[in-house]
């Protein structure tokens, strides 16, 4: 279907919606599922938002946050299941999934890299920095006003998926569109102390901890941080605190390739990949059953945290070889 009018039509033809964002929610699947939510609730929509894991603190400020109930999906007849910012179900949560095999209708919003996503009407833009960037379009097609509530999600799923209009991904068509959230009057010095400014204690001593994991290769391209189980607890942190860690080992000077190894449990590593200019990380995670961006992705993969390193390690440190053919996007 990639056709966004499509799209807003089929919105439009359902009257009770359920709205949801990726496990882990970040900036962008918040804001995008507040964004359209809130919008289409204007339209005189039932709406309802789920999200199948704990909303992160940094994220209690969005306007709208306190409807989104999580980790279970109220009794009710839906029309309509709207998946933003992934399309892969296996980013759903059990919560959502359940009503796809009840045979609910799924529509996929996304910009992540996937040939195949898996809603029954798909729009995926890869060229958008943001989900947020979409749905703002989608919200005009649907002819929703701009209101200031809107404008503070749809600015913060670009702010972030972006980290602040720094990395590749943004484009003209991101600062247009900015320019025009600051328009509906977004107050850009207060969301950026509370998204990028301000960080819990707690954030600052799991830092600390984290450093302590740092390696680089001897090449001096790769870095990588290794967050235990164990490590977490010892400082009392939480997996919200880690988000932004791994910008540590990407700013080493040199570095293409930037890794954090995170231990869920005993069985499972969670590995964020993260390059600048060359390495295709959509590519090196897909070896792993994960994806993502060119340039940001991710992958959970089964084994003990020292088993999962050499295994991602050799992978990574093959991409350095000279003449090798992964590297290159
Ligand atoms: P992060 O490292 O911040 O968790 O994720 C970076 C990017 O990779 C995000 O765009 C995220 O959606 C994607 N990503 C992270 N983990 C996975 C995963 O397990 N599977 C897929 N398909 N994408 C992932
Ligand atoms: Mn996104």
């Amino acid at each position: 279907m990639n056709n966004l009018k499509a799209m807003a039509e089929v919105i439009q033809k359902a009257r009770r919606l359920l709205l949801c964002g990726h496990v882990m929610p970040d900036g962008d699947s918040l804001g995008s599922a507040l964004a359209l939510g809130l919008g289409l609730r204007l339209l005189g929509k039932e709406v309802t938002i789920v999200s199948s894991d704990p909303i992160p603190d940094l994220y209690q400020f969005l306007p709208g946050v306190e409807t989104v109930i999580v980790g279970k999906v109220p009794e009710g007849d839906y029309d309509l299941l709207v998946a933003v910012d992934f399309s892969v179900q296996e980013r759903l949560g059990s919560a959502p999934e359940a009503m796809l095999k009840k045979g609910l209708p799924v529509a996929v919003i996304d910009h992540h890299v996937n040939d195949r996503p898996f809603g029954h009407y798909n729009y995926v833009r890869t060229a958008a920095a943001a989900t947020g960037e979409i749905i703002m379009d989608l919200l005009d097609l649907l002819q929703v006003d701009l209101e200031l509530d809107i404008a503070i999600n749809l600015y913060t799923a670009i702010v972030t998926d972006t980290g602040s209009f720094r990395y590749e991904n943004t484009t003209s068509e991101t600062h247009a569109k900015t320019a025009r959230l600051l328009a509906c009057g977004v107050p850009v010095s207060r969301l950026s102390n509370r998204i990028f400014g301000e960080q819990p204690l707690v954030s600052l001593k799991l830092l600390e901890a984290a450093l302590g994991t740092l390696e680089v290769s001897p090449c001096g391209q790769i870095a990588w941080m290794s967050i235990s189980g164990a490590l977490i607890r010892s400082v009392e942190a939480s997996d919200q605190h880690i988000e932004g860690l791994i910008n540590y080992p990407r700013k080493i000077k040199g570095v293409e390739l930037a890794i954090v190894f995170r231990e869920l449990d005993e069985q499972r590593v969670k590995v964020s990949f993260r390059s600048k200019y060359q390495v295709d990380v959509n590519l090196l995670a897909g070896k792993f059953g994960g994806g993502g961006h060119v340039r940001a992705s991710g992958c959970t993969v089964d084994g003990r945290l020292a088993q999962v390193k050499e295994l991602i390690l050799k992978e990574a440190k093959d991409l350095f070889r000279e003449g090798s053919h992964g590297r290159h996007s």
